[in-house]
Parts: C-alpha cells; structure tokens; sequence
C-alpha cells in the first residue's frame, strides 16, 4: 500500500490568520490532523469535511496523550496512506519537539515537511505593541525555555552570558518560575530597572499584559494571578509599551462572535467583524452538493429565475455540459438578490431584479433544495411556477467539534442570528455541543437581524437582548462597537 505523508506544522500563536499559506494548504488535504491545546480550534474549520481530528492536548500536569504515543499516532496514519498535519502552537521548532517526531518519521522511512509558524515570543509581543529589536532599544534577540525536565524545573542556562549578552529575552513557560528566572538575571548583572512585559494568550481575544521591571514583576504576578499561556519578555524593548497596543485598540477586541450560518462559505458580514478584532465563529458548517444532471427543458420557459448566486452557477454549468447554447433559450434571467443578479451578469446574461417578472408568463424558479417543501412561500414570492432544486446544502459535523471547543474555553460571547433559517440550523445543531436556547441565552447576548428573525428565536426560547433597526452588516457592527464602547467607559 501507498505509504502516507506527514506535513508538521506551526499554527502560529492564536490569531488564525496568521497561520501560513502553505500550514493552510496542508490542513485543507489532511485526512487526519493530530492538534495542541493551544492550537486555536477554529483552525480546524479550515479541514476537509470528513477529516478525523484528534486532541493531543497535553496539559502541563496531566499527559492525556504522551509524546512516545503522539509519535506512534503519527507513523500509524501515515502507514495506512493517510495524509497526516500535525499542528502546533507557534512554530513547530520551538519548544514544540519536532525533532523527536521527525527522527521517528525518518526511522520509518516516511515522508514529511516541516511547516514553520510563528512563534508566541514574536507574535504576542508585536500584538501587545512591542517589537522584539528597536534600533534603539535592543539589538540582539533570545528565545529562552522558563522550565526545563530537571526535577526543579529550573533550567540549566549560561545565566551570566544571557543577562549581559542580550538585550531581548522571550522566556517560554516560565510563568511558575519567574521569581527564580528574575533573581538570576539580577544576580548576573542585569539591572533591577529593566523593563518585563507578560502578554498572556497572545494574538487571541482574551490577550491580557502585565507591565513591570525586573525587581518588580514577581509580586505583581502573584498579585493578579497571572497564569500561562504567557510570553515574558525581558529588556528595553518592553518600555515601548505605553498604552493599549494596536491590536487591544482595534474596536471590535475582545468580541467573542457565533455568527448563524445556513450555507457553505464565509459571510462578508463575519469577515468584516474579524477584520475589526472579533473573533468569529461561523456555525455550523455547511457543505454544498450540487445536483448532478438535470432532464428539465430549459427551452420551455419565458422567465429563469434564481434565488442565489449558487443557483446561478449550477444553471450555466448545467447548459455547458448539456451542450445548449444560451441562445437558444427565449427566458428572461432574474435574480432575487442583487447578488444573484451580478452573479446572472458575470456569464454575460442581463439580469433583472423580481419585480420585473411578467404575470402570467411560463415562469422557473431555481433554488437550493431546502425550498422543494415551502410551496405556499415559493408562491408568494415568486407567483406561479415550476421548482427545480439546484444543490443542497449539507452540515459539516465536524465544526459542532470546534464548537465544543470554543464554548469549553468560554470563547462565546455574543450570538448573531442573520435570519429565522438560522435561528433553527443552530439550535438544531448545537444539541451536539449540549447547549439549548436557554442555555446559549445565558452565556451570551442574542442579537436577530430584523423581526422575522427575533420572532423565531422567540419561539425557540432564546432570551433576545436586540434586534436590529435594520438588517445590514452596518447596523450591526455598529451595534457592537456600540456594547464595546459602553463595557469600556
Ligand atoms: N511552539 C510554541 C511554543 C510552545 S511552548 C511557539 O513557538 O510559540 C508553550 C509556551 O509558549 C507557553 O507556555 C507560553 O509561554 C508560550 N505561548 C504559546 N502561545 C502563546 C500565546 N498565545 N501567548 C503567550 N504565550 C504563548
């Protein structure tokens, strides 16, 4: 049999965007991906429906899966021909072992890649505003471990050279050790004033910083209970701090979005928000499957129309392989969006808005398959008609997975209902994750688009904190910048 490949690679610190190209080339063909706990679970979005996902999260304390069993994991898939990601927090190379998994690649004689990512020590300082040289300010750049396997903990380090030698320190898990990491490089010659900067869950969120110097930093973190993940980072860089970081101004941080989904592909709305500093969870997760051939005669009829851009595509993908000449056909397109009707135009055709149909002419409706069974709404809309169903759209399973996971962090702050079909796919779906309207209203505040949609979140049992004046991507971005700046004041 075929033996498999195995990409590792570095998911970066948090943000997903700051994934690579190539780390996302590899997620979209892994057939198995093996992931961290730090790893952000929405990255597993970006899989292939049908992927296996398996949680390696190993807790600092508490080993579920040991590195020996991560290893056998990894030869065991790529032995039965499966393309394998092993996805890391930060970049693989740095404290994410990867040269014991690569030897262990190598002894079984299997292909693999190394994935390079961004590491914590560079991306949560950049997003808490400090860059980790400055002409300036620092020179030289270390990446450090704070704990080590010995069985203090304390690393073994040329503490001497470290504290007179470079001017940057980003120490790694070294949380629990900082007053002894702070005492030797005081007892080495580093100057009590120096500056320390602590960024917790860096790139993410929930990114929290703690500012202090050398002699002081210890006690402040006892003080506010400041816990790992977190990056210390030691030198004058760390004055460069001021306030608020670029990243902590964005108007949108600190936003934790589920945004209702009813098809497969990204909503500009929701990327939108992403774009103001939200993170955004679009769920669940649908797959489009079109239909394959069709016998109707479109030659028959005086007036298409369409109710989405999908529809549009299947209809001309369909001419093409039934080799009919567009023509050929007397039918006027209409669409009845206006994103139906750009989609009519980008194949050369004129468009035209619904209203513009002609009562009484020989009219097709074309739409996703969910419309087969709403004949009375069909009709309102669009008079009478014959139906054809262009696709369906399937759900993903696998994002009530990435679900669970970003409710289990308590990463669910807000949840937006774009329409009343969304209201019902996610209450459907979120039984998987042991949520219920009762439930979601709790940990979060409801927001509906319009009153159709608040209607139907009603009936289902949520407690709806707002609907929009109007239902636009606008109205409510405006409505949650609005929420940030009253939390903040
Ligand atoms: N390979 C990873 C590091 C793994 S070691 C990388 O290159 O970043 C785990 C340590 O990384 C944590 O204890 C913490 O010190 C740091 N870390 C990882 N993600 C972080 C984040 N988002 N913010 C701050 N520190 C982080």
């Amino acid at each position: 049999m075929k033996k498999g490949y195995v990409y590792l690679v570095g998911a970066g610190p948090g943000d997903i965007r700051l994934l690579t190209v190539k780390g996302q080339q590899c997620l979209e063909i892994a057939d198995v991906v093996l992931y961290d706990r730090l790893v952000n679970p929405l990255l597993l979005e970006k899989t292939k429906a049908g992927a296996e996902l398996v949680y390696c999260g190993k807790l600092p304390d508490r080993h579920l899966l040991r590195q020996e069993a991560i290893n056998d994991l990894l030869v065991k898939y790529a032995l039965e021909g499966k393309i394998v990601v092993r996805l890391k927090g930060g970049d693989p190379s740095v404290y994410g072992r990867v040269g014991e998994e690569a030897a262990e690649l190598e002894k079984f004689n299997i292909g693999y890649e190394i994935v390079p990512g961004i590491t914590a020590g560079i991306g949560a300082s950049t997003y808490a505003g400090v860059p980790v040289t400055h002409r300036d300010y620092g020179a030289s750049f270390a990446i450090v471990t704070g704990h080590d396997k010995s069985p203090d903990g304390h690393p073994l380090i040329d503490w001497r050279g470290l504290a007179t030698g470079i001017d940057t320190i980003a120490f790694y898990m070294g949380i629990k050790n900082l007053p002894y990491i702070c005492e030797k490089l005081l007892e080495n010659g580093r100057s009590k004033e120096t500056s320390v900067l602590l960024v917790q869950w860096g790139t993410l969120g929930k990114q929290k910083t703690l500012m202090g110097t050398l002699e002081t930093i210890a006690q402040l973190v006892k003080e506010q209970k400041f816990s790992n993940p977190a990056i210390t980072i030691v030198g004058d860089v760390a004055q460069l701090r001021k306030t608020e970081s670029w990243f902590e101004r964005q108007p949108l941080f600190g936003k934790h979005v589920l945004f209702g989904r009813t098809s497969e592909g990204e909503s500009e709305i929701a990327s939108k928000l992403t774009s103001l500093g939200a993170e955004v969870l679009e769920y669940p997760r649908f797959m489009t499957k079109h239909l394959k051939e069709t016998y109707v005669h479109f030659e028959d009829y005086d007036e298409i129309v369409f109710h989405s851009p999908k529809s549009v595509e299947w209809f001309f993908s369909q001419l093409k392989e039934q080799r009919v000449d567009i023509r050929s056909l007397k039918a006027t397109l209409y669409g009845a969006s206006t994103k139906s009707i750009k989609a009519i135009e980008s194949f050369v055709c004129l468009g035209f808005p619904v209203n513009e149909m002609i009562e009484g002419n020989k009219r097709l409706l074309i739409a996703s398959t969910v419309w087969k069974d709403r004949e009375q709404q069909r009709r309102e809309l669009y008079g009478q008609h014959d139906f054809l169903g262009s696709h369906s759209e399937l759900v993903v399973r696998q994002s009530n997975f990435t679900c669970q996971r970003i409710l289990d962090e308590d990463r669910v702050d807000t949840i937006v209902f774009p329409s009343a079909e969304s209201v019902k796919v996610v209450t459907e779906q979120i039984t998987a994750c042991h949520e219920t309207p009762m439930t979601l209203s709790e940990r979060a505040e409801i927001i509906c688009f319009g009153p159709a949609t608040y209607e139907a979140a009603i009936r289902y049992g949520y407690k709806v904190k707002t609907t929009l004046q109007e239902p636009s991507g606008q109205a409510l971005i405006k409505e949650l910048v609005k929420q940030e700046q009253v939390k903040g004041s």
